[in-house]
C-alpha cells in the first residue's frame, strides 16, 4: 500500500489515505515521489474550474522522484533515475498538432494531475517518454516548480520573441522564474503586482526588474510585450495599453476570468493578444538544459504529506514561495 491524497471532487475534502500502490504498464516508469509542488491549476480542479477532471484523483504535475521500476518496452530510463514529471503526460503522437511540434495542442493530450493520477503520493506511474532528466544543481524541493511555473513561463517568454522590455504582471513564481531567465537574456523587465503589494514590488526590484507597481499604474515607458500569469481578464485590455505598436500580451493561465470589453484602438497598430497552452517535451527539454545555466533559482516552502490543506492554503494565498509537498 502506499499513502496518497485522493480527490474525489470539488464538495468532497481532500483525504489522505492508503491507496494500492500503482504498477507500470508498458511504456510506463513507477516513481517513488521526492517532491511535488502545488500550482495554481491544482486548485482550479480543486475549485471545480477545470471540469471533468478523473475521479477519483490524485493531484500533482510537478513532480521530482525516482524511477523505481520500468514497465516493458522502456529502453532509456533506469530504476534510480532521478525525473522530473510534467503537467502533458500523455499525447496521441499521430494526430496533426503531434505531428507539426505542437504536441500541447494535441486533442487527445492527457494531463497529469487531472487525467492521470499525478503526485500528491508516495509513489506515481508516468509515461517514460513523459519524463525528464532533473538537473543535478536543484535539490528535489527545488526542483519541483521548474516543471510548471518554470515549463509555462519558459513557453511564455518564447513567445515574446525578442522583446527588449518585458513587463510581467502577477509576480508569484512563474514570473520569478521567467524575470531570472529573461535578465540573463539582457531584456529590461517590468514587474506588475496588486496594487498596493509592496512587498512583491521590492522583491521584483531585488531580482533585477529596473521597476515594480501595481498592475493598474502605466510603466514608466512603453513594452515591447506583456505576460500576464494572474488569472484576471481585467489585465488584458491594461497590459494592451501598455504595450507598444507590435506588441503582444501572452496570457499563460490555463483559466482566467472573463476580458472586459474594450476600444480596438488597444489592439490597433498590429498589437496582439494570445494564449499559452501546456508545454511540448521540446520546451522541458530547453528550459531544464537553461535553468542551471543562468542560475534560476526557486524558492518553495516545503510541507509533508500529511499537511497538504496546509500546503494548499498556502498556494491559495498567493505567497511568493512555491509550496511543495515532500515526502520524506
Ligand atoms: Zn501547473
Ligand atoms: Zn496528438
Amino acid at each position: 500500500m502506499m499513502r496518497a491524497v485522493v480527490f474525489e471532487g470539488p464538495e468532497v475534502a481532500l483525504d489522505l489515505r492508503e491507496t494500492s500502490v500503482p504498477e507500470a504498464g508498458p511504456g510506463q516508469v513507477r516513481i517513488r515521489v521526492l517532491a511535488c509542488g502545488v500550482c495554481r491549476t491544482d486548485l482550479h480542479i480543486l475549485d471545480g474550474e477545470l471540469s471533468e477532471p478523473k475521479l477519483p484523483l490524485v493531484l500533482g504535475h510537478q513532480i521530482v522522484g525516482v524511477v523505481e521500476t520500468v514497465g516493458d518496452g522502456v529502453m532509456d530510463l533506469a530504476a534510480g533515475t532521478r525525473v522530473g514529471v510534467p503537467w502533458l503526460g500523455w499525447t496521441c503522437g499521430s494526430c496533426r498538432y503531434c505531428t507539426s511540434g505542437r504536441e500541447n495542442l494535441c486533442p487527445e493530450a492527457r494531463f497529469t494531475g487531472y487525467h492521470l493520477d499525478g503526485g500528491f503520493a508516495e509513489l506515481a506511474v508516468a509515461d517514460a517518454r513523459f519524463c525528464f532528466p532533473v538537473p543535478e544543481d536543484y535539490p528535489d524541493d527545488q526542483a519541483a516548480p521548474l516543471l510548471c511555473a518554470g515549463l509555462i513561463g519558459w513557453r511564455s517568454l518564447r513567445m515574446t520573441e525578442g522583446a527588449e522590455r518585458l513587463g510581467l504582471y502577477g509576480f508569484g513564481n512563474a514570473a520569478r522564474i521567467v524575470a531570472q531567465v529573461a535578465l540573463a537574456q539582457g531584456r529590461r523587465c517590468f514587474a506588475f503586482t496588486r496594487p498596493g503589494d509592496e512587498a512583491s514590488q521590492r522583491a521584483a526590484r531585488e531580482l533585477g526588474c529596473e521597476w515594480a507597481g501595481g498592475s493598474t499604474e502605466p510603466p514608466p515607458q512603453e513594452l515591447d510585450a506583456a505576460i500576464l500569469f494572474a488569472a484576471v481578464g481585467e489585465l488584458v485590455p491594461l497590459a494592451l495599453r501598455a504595450v507598444a505598436p507590435g506588441g503582444g500580451v501572452v496570457c499563460a493561465e490555463i483559466h482566467m476570468s472573463d476580458i472586459p470589453s474594450f476600444p480596438y484602438e488597444l489592439l490597433w497598430h498590429e498589437r496582439t493578444i494570445r494564449s499559452v497552452a501546456n508545454l511540448t517535451r521540446q520546451d522541458g527539454v530547453e528550459f531544464l538544459a537553461t535553468a542551471p545555466m543562468v542560475g534560476v533559482r526557486t524558492d518553495v516552502t516545503p510541507f509533508p504529506l500529511e499537511r497538504v490543506e496546509e500546503a494548499i492554503r498556502h498556494a491559495r494565498s498567493g505567497a511568493p514561495r512555491t509550496a511543495v509537498l515532500v515526502m520524506a
